[in-house]
């Protein structure tokens, strides 16, 4: 019986312009086989490239001359970079030693399966993971166990090793990924018309990755429930689709947990919920984690006490095992297949509102915040909704253009969502006060200047470069004609989102709740406590 395997293409956010195009072809038990081979290959020889760096590291950080090296002060940086350079060309801490090691590593036997580009891949990607512990980002590597294995691998051209092709003449229909001996047919969509125009370029090199479906019966899986996936890495500019043409002017763009405000030079201003149609089902899984709970506690009794709860280890034990059985596993996949439908239905979401954006404008202003401080306020509304995620896609987006901008701007020297237009003073607003009210001019006291739609406005009129405001009287003069533009948002939003039920959201209040000393102050996110709300807000305003 033949199975399929996929193959889709990628695009990052690097300035070079790639392409990309999703495909499909089937894969026989016989070819499963062989590439579930090359991938354990590939993982054995990562992993032994890794040791080795990990060894080299090791090594280079018990000489004295490392802590010589280090005892240079950070000002004389020219002594310190040669000090540290040395170091590392006599230990063979580099991507060029790691190199030279590839070459050594791969045996006869796992040249095989692995050509010699791929393995300077490997190493590559061994020294990088190492290399991150020697400056400080990270503190352990992650060697790949047998079960979880390695899920990706790339070559460096497309004219050995890894590479594909597409069947010359008549029948050009027929793409084919060829590793090694073997080739694998690949069926492309046609249909689609940003695959038909990627497919005209020059393939670079070519990427395989593999994913676990839910099952081996899932669609497009193999024997061993495996998806695999190719990721065509091509010169030149991906498609812009006519839908797609890029606006004129500026756009300010303001980002809450789940929320964005976009206020554009001309047109309508918007504030929206993130990835508003995504629905995680949140039954099925709590259902499946509570599942994979109770199979983990019937294998392993042995780690529970009598009431239940993990057993301590003792000292000077190692390790434990803990025993997985197929049920579990199968639990386990089900699990994984759900989250990643869902971030598969987030980030084509995420796509869809960024390239919205981009017809608006090609000049973008965000204000550059840290994603990662709000995860631990709002975990759960920024796992769900992504906003880091979102300026990403932005990004994407706007490389692809090739003639858009996107200015991020500093909130260490702007401030935007303590700053009043009228009257020029910088007022904190504590996190739960969704509305702009200032007290020393009296804007915003009749609580219809929405703070986000606010910030994004201010954004849009700030000098990017220079990040000073125009003169009052300028300022004044737009914000007439903005003033209704802002309230028609959100008043739109007021009536979407109490149909759609999540009002509070955008910290408007509902209507039962439309009391005045309600309407005042109403309260946002529930998950961030008072106290921490003021800490964020220092950390990311400080005055
Ligand atoms: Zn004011």
């Amino acid at each position: 019986m033949e199975r399929m395997f996929y193959l889709e293409g990628a695009c990052d956010t690097s300035q070079r312009p790639r392409l990309s195009s999703p495909c499909h072809g089937p894969v026989n038990p016989r070819q499963a086989s062989q590439l579930h081979a090359h991938f354990e290959c590939v993982r054995q020889l990562y992993n032994s490239l890794l040791a080795e760096a990990m060894k080299r590291l090791k090594r280079m950080k018990a000489d004295p001359a490392w802590q010589a090296a280090r005892r240079i002060p950070r000002s004389d940086k020219p002594a310190r970079t040669q000090a540290f350079a040395r170091l590392r060309t006599h230990y063979g801490f580099s991507e060029y030693g790691l190199h030279e090691a590839a070459k050594r590593l791969r045996t006869k036997w796992l040249a095989e399966h692995i050509d010699s580009l791929m393995a300077q891949k490997l190493a590559s990607r061994a020294y990088q993971a190492a290399n991150r512990v020697c400056v400080g980002q990270a503190r352990r590597v992650r060697f790949r166990s047998k079960g979880r294995g390695l899920d990706s691998v790339e070559g460096k051209t497309n004219t050995s090793g890894l590479r594909f092709h597409l069947q010359a003449g008549a029948d050009g229909n027929q793409g084919w990924l060829s590793w090694h001996d073997e080739q694998f047919p690949v069926l492309i969509d046609w249909q689609d018309e940003v695959v038909h125009h990627a497919l005209k370029s020059r393939v670079k090199y070519v990427r395989l990755l593999r994913h676990w479906a839910s099952s081996p019966q899932a669609q497009g899986a193999d024997c061993r429930g495996l998806v695999y996936t190719v990721q065509l890495l091509l010169e030149g500019h991906p498609l812009q689709k006519p839908k797609n043409r890029l606006g004129k002017g500026v756009v300010g763009l303001d980002l809450g947990p789940s929320t964005v405000a976009i206020v554009p030079q001309q047109g309508p201003a918007r504030l929206l919920l993130l990835a508003e149609e995504l629905a995680p089902d949140a039954r099925t899984r709590r259902r499946l984690q509570r599942k994979l709970e109770r199979q983990r506690r019937a294998n392993n009794p042995e780690h529970y006490d009598a009431q239940g709860r993990i057993r301590k280890r003792a000292t000077g034990q190692g390790r434990r095992r803990w025993r997985e059985s197929r049920g579990y596993q199968k639990t386990r996949r089900r699990l994984a297949t759900t989250e990643r439908k869902l971030a598969a239905h987030r980030r084509s979401l995420h796509g869809k509102l960024a390239h919205e954006i981009m017809r608006l404008g090609d000049d973008l202003r965000i204000e550059k915040v840290s994603y990662k401080g709000w995860q631990r306020c709002f975990g759960k509304s920024v796992g769900l909704r992504a906003p880091g995620r979102f300026v990403d896609a932005v990004k994407c987006v706007v490389a692809r253009t090739r003639t858009a901008q996107l200015h991020e701007i500093s909130p260490f020297h702007t401030r935007l969502s303590q700053y009043c237009h009228r009257c020029g003073n910088y007022t904190r607003k504590p996190l739960a006060q969704r509305f702009h009210r200032c007290p020393h001019c009296g804007l915003g006291s009749d609580g219809l200047i929405q703070r986000d739609l606010y910030s994004a406005w201010l954004a849009s009129v700030l000098d990017p470069i220079r990040l000073t405001f125009p003169s009052r009287g300028q300022l004044d003069i737009h914000w007439q004609s903005m003033e209704a533009c802002l309230s028609a948002a959100l008043e739109a939003t007021r009536e979407h989102a109490s149909a759609q039920g999540f009002l509070r959201r955008f910290g408007i209040p509902g209507v039962r709740a439309c009391r005045p000393e309600r309407l005042a102050d109403p309260q946002q996110e529930p998950t961030a406590s008072s106290e921490v709300s003021e800490a964020l807000l220092v950390a990311q305003e400080p005055l």
